[in-house]
């Protein structure tokens, strides 16, 4: 095991890391930028360093200030979080011929899943389906294109190859609207990632988005855990998540379980990851892409599951073995997660930071919260708007919606604005009562009621 972890992030997620490294006996490192000094994980870690100024190039993703920060403090290891450097080949590569471990898969898997069409032909190689679509980049001056689309069939979508978020994405209905939308999708996708290439795929109408949770270690060995269902989002961007999903049945968990396993496997996959896949109305399910970090959601899954994702992910990370197998987990009750955001709901959900005059926490059984706020933290407007993930736990979904609508009544963050009311209108609602929600669940039934 590990004498020391840097942890290469800010606010929840290095707060939830330091509380994972610490249950397992290892001293930690916070870093932070100036305008961090006082965010929580500074406080809960053993150590800290100021590695920079606020904007984030200049301080969470400036590689030798925090690899400097790693021997300076001498840390063994790193923990990149989500976000920020946790998918960046290059950051893994660094640490390695630094003597530094790194919290994450090889570097390999990270490059082979790093590129959306690279991945997408690995995986229809390795006998994962995959949504139908262009077989590698497209450029407007291709006449081929157009006869493309029209066999894949409209609608399609173009989607950026570095994507992530849901940048550079753009739907597409008719032929006449194909070429504006490669031209803005490849704008978008430029000034986001720093690479214009996208790929267009058939737009799947009214799909859940699905996801599995896999975790592999050293000796080759993959399992799968139970899916997360995130198709509450909104401009693609997830906003509530559960597990298990209300649409799959343990028929449909066992052949996309088996098929993220071969998924993870294709690229020697070590420590945790996501398959994603998107499923029509049909129970059809399609790759996506892999996620190869720990992320946002996963407290659901350790919710119903009992393990604890991040030590899990440590220790595979310091070589040990997994020691159990898929078909060894029970799916215990049902768990939701919302994110909650520093956004002004009444102003098209801009970043709303601010000085948190008061925070007023929820508890009572079945509740956790992982947050970095408290009463007088100011959110810095440099960073991502997540302020807290509000999680519960029932012996079935009902009882987890119940209790969540009962949290977010008692949970108050005064001086800013927040999505909590947005929340609370998702939870009242009858189709999302019924489970019965795909990715436009929110211009559906909720901005368009
Ligand atoms: P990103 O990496 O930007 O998050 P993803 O490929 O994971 O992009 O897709 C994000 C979301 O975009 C999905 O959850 C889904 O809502 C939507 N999406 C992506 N591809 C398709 C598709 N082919 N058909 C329908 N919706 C899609």
């Amino acid at each position: 095991m590990f004498k020391k972890i840097l942890i290469a992030n800010r606010g929840e997620i290095a707060c939830r890391v330091i509380r994972a490294a610490r249950e397992l006996g290892v001293r930690t490192v916070a870093i932070h930028s100036e305008a961090d000094r006082e965010c929580l994980h500074v406080k809960l870690a053993d150590e800290s360093i100021c590695i920079g100024p606020n904007p984030a190039s200049e301080s969470y993703l400036n590689i030798p200030s925090i690899i400097s920060a790693a021997e300076i403090s001498g840390a063994d290891a790193i923990h990149p979080g989500y976000g920020f450097l946790a998918e960046n080949t290059y950051f893994a590569e660094v640490c390695e011929s630094c003597g530094i471990t790194f919290i994450g898969p090889k570097k390999e898997s990270i490059e082979k899943m790093g590129d959306k069409i690279a991945a997408r032909e690995l995986m229809m190689k390795s006998g994962v389906p995959v949504v139908p679509g262009s077989e590698g980049s497209i450029n407007v001056d291709d006449p081929d294109i157009y006869k493309l689309a029209k066999k894949i069939g409209y609608p399609i979508i173009i989607k950026a190859t570095a994507g992530g978020g849901g940048k550079g994405m753009r739907i597409v209905v008719t032929e006449e609207a194909l070429k504006n939308a490669i031209v803005m999708a490849q704008a978008e996708a430029k000034a986001a990632f720093g690479n214009e290439d996208v790929y267009m795929e058939k737009y799947i109408e009214e799909p859940r988005h699905i996801e599995f949770q896999i975790l592999g270690d050293q000796k080759g060995k993959v399992v799968y855990l139970p899916e997360r269902d995130c198709s509450i989002q909104r401009r693609h961007q997830k906003l509530l998540e559960e597990s298990p999903s209300p649409f799959v049945d343990s028929s449909l968990r066992k052949k996309m379980g088996k098929a993220a396993r071969h998924a993870a496997e294709a690229v020697d996959y070590v420590t945790v990851g996501t398959i994603e896949f998107l499923v029509d109305k049909h129970g059809h399910f399609y790759f996506m892409e892999m996620n190869t970090r720990i992320q946002v959601e996963h407290p659901v899954t350790e919710i119903i599951t009992g393990i604890d994702l991040v030590k899990e992910q440590i220790r595979l990370a310091a070589g040990e073995r997994l020691s159990f197998d898929s078909k060894d987990i029970e799916i215990r009750g049902h768990a939701i997660e919302c994110r909650i955001n520093a956004e002004d709901p009444d102003r098209d959900f801009i970043p709303c930071p601010g000085k948190i005059s008061r925070f007023i926490n929820s508890g009572g059984p079945g509740v956790r919260v992982d947050t970095h706020i408290y009463s007088g933290y100011t959110i810095p407007s440099f960073y991502d708007s997540l302020i807290a993930k509000v999680i519960t736990f029932g012996s079935n979904r009902n009882e987890a919606i119940l209790r969540m609508q009962r949290v977010l009544k008692e949970f108050k963050v005064e001086g800013i604005k927040t999505t909590v009311p947005l929340h609370q209108r998702i939870l009242d609602n009858d189709y999302f009562h019924k489970g019965d929600v795909c990715t436009d669940f929110l211009p559906k039934h909720i901005f368009g009621a």
